[in-house]
């Protein structure tokens, strides 16, 4: 593949339409196709690893997979689903709903399936990508849709690899092993463990979790629901609107709220969370083992009403003594109990800091991203960096995650990418990148807000945290974020015109890396 369009000129000088890469054919990467399609912005190349679209819900399959974010809510606004079997969706029926979504708004047609992106480079105005195939391409504009939680984080534990049974990441599940009448051990505690331990603990014949961390959980209020809704939706279309703002200001005004500062609030997730524990976990011994010494959502509060029942069974046990080693018959923790197991899972989480990484993205002046982000990630408004113009990157590092619904976040994301290409556009620009000082004096707001939030203040370590112990994420309520992202302050851009404009590059980017690597 080559340039077709010319360099010197820019697509906005040109009035051609941009050629636009976008990164990862998941949910985010979806919803980018179809609201730039929308807005006019046609000529779109996504790139995909994978062989199908889906992103995270292609990826895990583990049982009891499911999103703790409403139904209704975690739905495209141009894609509402009548059909939701529950309030509560099952991966499958996510998976399924991304793939329908990608066959009817044609994004699988412009996807390049199995298509790894090993390369960006910054050739000022233009972006040149190279594959993992050795093909290039250019590209004015690059999308980096990669999500965050998809390199399964691997725990460093002696012996890990000594072990004889069958042994997997929860976003790697092996299908081919049956856990039926086996003795499983699951390490972590976190959300995705949570969910498998109420899906296997009545088909297993002794289950082991292994818990560092004992975690908070909020009642999750499943329903299945009936055919008469599902048909009044359909006719009544303005229902699932109403449902999708219904759920979006429920968790805005109660889980949101209560993790950003409100005092109230926080007092109430922790009531709830409190008596869902007291209610649902009988035996004292096991109640006290998962009552943790943190306030509720201090970690990634989780939402599930199946854990305590399925723990609480005679055949599950919850082991709170440190792991000592894996040996090849099973887990012999610091007592010096060998806890035998035919099937280890390893609920352990994602390795979060790495975003587009390991993809290699050099910006202006070779600066190159791994090197400036130094294993912090840090973005202006969570989407774009000073010195890699034309970059714009969904649930990128800083943004609103937690217990909201991220596909509201990336459309809010996407409009406002939308917006900085109309302005490209009206002022026939070639380039456009956040200034040093906005990012700085944003990301500055930022570390100051974020000592309000439970995540710092709630006495927890948690993914969220970053390798300094600072909560790298979006530390305001999501109506706020919403009103920024549809508002660009434009001011806050180096917004470049002439070719004169985009060489040497910028010097401050050279310098914030210099920064990075001296740290
Ligand atoms: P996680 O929340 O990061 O939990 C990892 C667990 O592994 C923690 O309990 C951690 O213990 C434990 N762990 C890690 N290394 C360990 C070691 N060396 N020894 C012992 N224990 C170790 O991962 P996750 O459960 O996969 O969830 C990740 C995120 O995915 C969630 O926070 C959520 O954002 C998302 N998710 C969402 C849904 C949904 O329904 N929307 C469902 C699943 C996941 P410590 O706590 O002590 O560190």
């Amino acid at each position: 593949m080559t340039a077709t369009g010319n360099e010197n000129q820019g697509w906005a000088q040109t009035g051609r339409t941009p050629r636009i890469a976008i990164i990862g054919a998941g949910m985010s990467g979806i919803a980018a196709v179809v609201k730039l399609r929308r807005a006019g912005y046609t000529d779109i190349t996504v790139y995909e690893k994978g062989d199908r679209v889906g992103g995270t819900w292609r990826e895990n399959s583990y049982p009891g997979l499911s999103c703790d974010v409403p139904s209704h809510w975690y739905s495209f606004t141009f894609e509402p689903n009548p059909d939701w079997p529950h309030r509560f969706s099952y991966g499958p029926d996510i998976q399924a709903y991304m793939e329908r979504t990608a066959q009817k708004y044609g994004v699988t047609e412009c996807t390049r399936f199995n298509t790894e992106v090993t390369d960006l480079r910054y050739e000022a105005p233009v972006w040149q990508l190279t594959t993992s195939q050795g093909e290039q391409a250019t590209y004015d504009l690059v999308i980096a849709a990669t999500g965050i939680l998809h390199h399964p984080s691997v725990p460093d534990i002696p012996g890990l690899d000594s072990f004889e049974g069958a042994r997997f990441h929860t976003a790697r599940w092996d299908h081919n092993v049956s856990i039926e009448g086996k003795r499983v051990g699951i390490i972590g505690t976190g959300s995705t463990s949570a969910q498998i331990v109420g899906a296997i603990a009545d088909k297993v014949e002794h289950l082991a979790l292994f818990q560092r961390t004992a975690q908070w959980m909020h009642p999750l209020f499943q329903r299945e629901y009936p055919e008469y809704w599902k048909k009044l939706l359909r006719a009544f279309p303005v229902l699932c609107r109403a449902s999708y703002w219904f759920y979006y200001k429920v968790i805005e005004w109660t889980i949101a709220e209560a993790t950003v500062g409100n005092k109230l609030l926080q007092w109430y997730v922790s009531w709830m969370c409190r008596r869902n524990l007291e209610k649902n976990v009988p035996n004292p011994v096991k109640r006290a083992k998962l009552t943790p010494d943190y306030q509720a959502a201090c970690k990634r509060l989780i939402i599930c009403s199946d854990f305590y029942p399925a723990i609480s069974r005679d055949n599950a046990d919850i082991v709170t003594e440190g792991i000592e080693r894996i040996e090849p018959t099973g887990i012999r923790t610091k007592d010096g109990v060998l806890h035998a197991l035919d099937v280890l899972v390893l609920a352990t989480g994602f390795k979060v800091s790495n975003f587009i990484l390991p993809t290699r993205v050099t910006g202006e002046k070779g600066v190159e991203l791994n090197a400036l982000w130094n294993g912090i990630p840090h973005a202006h408004r969570a989407m774009s960096i000073p010195g890699f113009p034309n970059f714009w990157m969904l649930e990128g590092p800083t943004g609103p995650v937690g217990n909201i619904s991220l596909t509201s976040i990336t459309e809010n994301q996407i409009d406002y990418i939308i917006q900085c290409l109309d302005k490209m556009k009206r002022d026939g620009l070639l380039a456009m990148a956040p200034k040093k000082k906005a990012f700085e004096d944003y990301n500055a707001a930022m570390a100051e807000a974020v000592k309000n939030t439970v995540w710092f203040t709630g006495g927890c370590q948690s993914w969220y945290l970053d390798k300094n112990g600072i909560p790298n994420l979006y530390p305001w309520a999501p109506r706020r974020f919403r009103k920024e992202m549809q508002h660009p302050d434009f001011s806050e851009y180096r917004l470049m015109h002439r070719r004169e404009d985009l060489l040497p590059g910028s010097p401050e980017t050279a310098e914030m890396a210099a920064q990075a690597a001296s740290a």
